[in-house]
């Protein structure tokens, strides 16, 4: 079946989407997206997505060109279109010379094995430094480079993610999600102030942990910091949470297998998830 998109107010094969080359969003990198999970032909978190790209939009000067109940709409549809039952979603607006180009893509989503998250992850660090004082660090701009090669960097090393420090030396987050970290029994993650995205799934660790009496803290935090602590773990809307085992190859904590709080964060998260409670729309 031939994959359907969605570009500036047609549902097209994606083959047949063409774009003019004198945009600002192409020749710049002017434009924001969000990348989002149907689970079970839901997106999940669909509001709190949407609102970050509205408040993103605005400080970026980008024009949103659908009110935000048609938008949900069209991504809906996109995804029942393509006959997706588990998918990425990717919506991307960016600067065009009228107003705003506008493009929802859908593919279907392939979650990393039981094994894999049983394993975690093996985390680099990255030679790429992230400016904390600039505040499109917060944005998910189509200004990726930074990540993308940092991510690449990791892959070619044989690692699964690379992790981002911002120039003061203080963790900022890894190439494709935020960063978490347990030290006797609390929790402590990057401030946005040390530049990281303000993470969807970053914001329900935050509700877990009040829901469950586990105090969090945000702050300046750095390598030696997450290799003293007792567990880590990386989250982001696609994979959710997912443990970090190592870094550097020096193990955190005692090793994945003592690796209870992340767990339970694992399968608190799981089951807001198959529940579709609160925030699933
Ligand atoms: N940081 C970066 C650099 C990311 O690309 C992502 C994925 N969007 C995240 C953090 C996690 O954000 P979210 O939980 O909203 O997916």
């Amino acid at each position: 079946m031939k994959q359907i998109v969605f570009l500036n107010g047609k549902f097209i094969p994606q083959e047949e989407a063409k774009l003019p080359v004198s945009t600002p969003g192409f020749l710049y990198g002017w434009g924001l997206f969000e990348t989002m999970r149907a689970y079970n032909k839901k997106i999940v978190y669909f509001d709190e997505h949407l609102k970050r790209l509205k408040k993103s939009a605005r400080l970026l000067d980008i024009r949103c060109p659908y009110p935000l109940a048609e938008l949900k709409d069209i991504i809906q549809r996109i995804v029942k279109i393509n006959g997706l039952k588990d998918a990425y979603v990717r919506l991307t607006l960016w600067k065009c010379e009228k107003g705003t180009d506008i493009l929802v893509m859908v593919k279907k989503y392939q979650p990393y094995t039981p094994e894999k998250y049983k394993k975690g992850f093996r985390a680099c660090i990255s030679s790429f430094r992230q400016n904390e004082n600039s505040f499109l660090a917060q944005l998910k701009t189509t200004n990726y480079l930074l990540y993308r090669l940092a991510y690449a960097q990791a892959i070619e090393k044989g690692f699964d993610e690379a992790i981002i420090l911002n120039h003061k030396g203080y963790i900022a987050e890894t190439s494709r999600s935020n960063l978490f970290f347990i030290k006797d029994k609390e929790l402590f993650t990057p401030s946005l102030e040390c530049s990281c995205l303000n993470g969807i799934t970053r914001g329900v660790i935050f509700d877990l942990a009040k829901k469950y009496n586990i105090k969090a803290y945000e702050g300046n935090f750095s390598m030696p910091d997450l290799y003293a602590s007792d567990e880590a773990f990386l989250t982001n809307s696609l994979m959710g949470i997912m443990p970090l085992a190592s870094v550097e190859k020096q193990r955190i904590g005692k090793g994945i297998s003592r690796y209870k709080s992340t767990r339970f964060f694992i399968k608190k998260y799981k089951s807001l998830y198959i529940r579709g409670q609160k925030t699933i729309s």
